[in-house]
């Protein structure tokens, strides 16, 4: 996989297929793998928050997301394949999960909000499973709890929106206790996709 780094943080630079690729192989291989998302907030808050930037650094997987990581990127002299931000590949990866009979669970946002992103996903891609929905407002008391949910579900993939740096924080923490293939944080997404 072509790397690249900006500011220090390291991404794949590839084609919107080859990313797509990507993440038809990690849904193939046999232990958990954590895909995040850099724009230029993300970059912001990793300097400001140590632990952010080391979890980052100790991702392999993370893709470009956003015109700032592109304008970073030029300012290096570096061309960037493409913008790989979660709005866009969600739906592609919905209908990847569909074709190949996996299923997807969603954690974070509010209540109502992670239901709507479900019904729609079931609405939008026929023969997706959704293994289970989950709010991003538990009790650190629950958290076990939670992830067992996700695990007793069988899900394939995992999408987190609970918010840079948060949910970057917590699957680095978790994914190593998770039997899904891939785990995505995905930030403000299902409040975009609930309508
Ligand atoms: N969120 C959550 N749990 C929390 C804090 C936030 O589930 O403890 C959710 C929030 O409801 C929203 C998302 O995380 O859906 C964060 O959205 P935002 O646009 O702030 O994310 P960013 O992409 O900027 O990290």
């Amino acid at each position: 996989t072509p790397m690249d780094k900006v500011l220090g943080i390291h991404f794949a630079n590839v084609s919107f297929p080859e990313a797509m690729s990507l993440l038809g192989a990690t849904l193939k291989s046999s232990d958990s793998s954590n895909l995040f998302f850099i724009n230029a907030h993300c970059l912001n808050v990793s300097f400001e928050d140590p632990v952010y930037r080391d979890v980052l650094k100790q991702t392999p997987l993370i893709f470009p997301d956003g015109s700032g990581i592109r304008r970073g990127c030029q300012l290096q002299g570096i061309p960037l394949q493409a913008n790989l931000n979660g709005t866009d590949l969600f739906p592609e990866l919905c209908r990847l999960l569909a074709e190949e009979q996996k299923s997807l669970y969603l954690l974070g946002a509010t209540p109502g909000t992670v239901e709507k992103v479900a019904a729609w996903a079931t609405r939008e891609f026929p023969g997706l499973r959704i293994a289970g929905t989950q709010h991003g407002y538990f009790a650190k008391d629950d958290e076990a709890a939670v992830i067992d949910a996700i695990n007793t579900s069988g899900a394939d993939v995992l999408c987190v929106a609970m918010g840079v740096p948060l949910q970057e924080k917590w699957l680095h923490r978790h994914s190593g206790g998770l039997n899904t293939r891939l785990n995505l944080a995905v930030g403000g997404l299902f409040d975009f996709y609930a309508g």
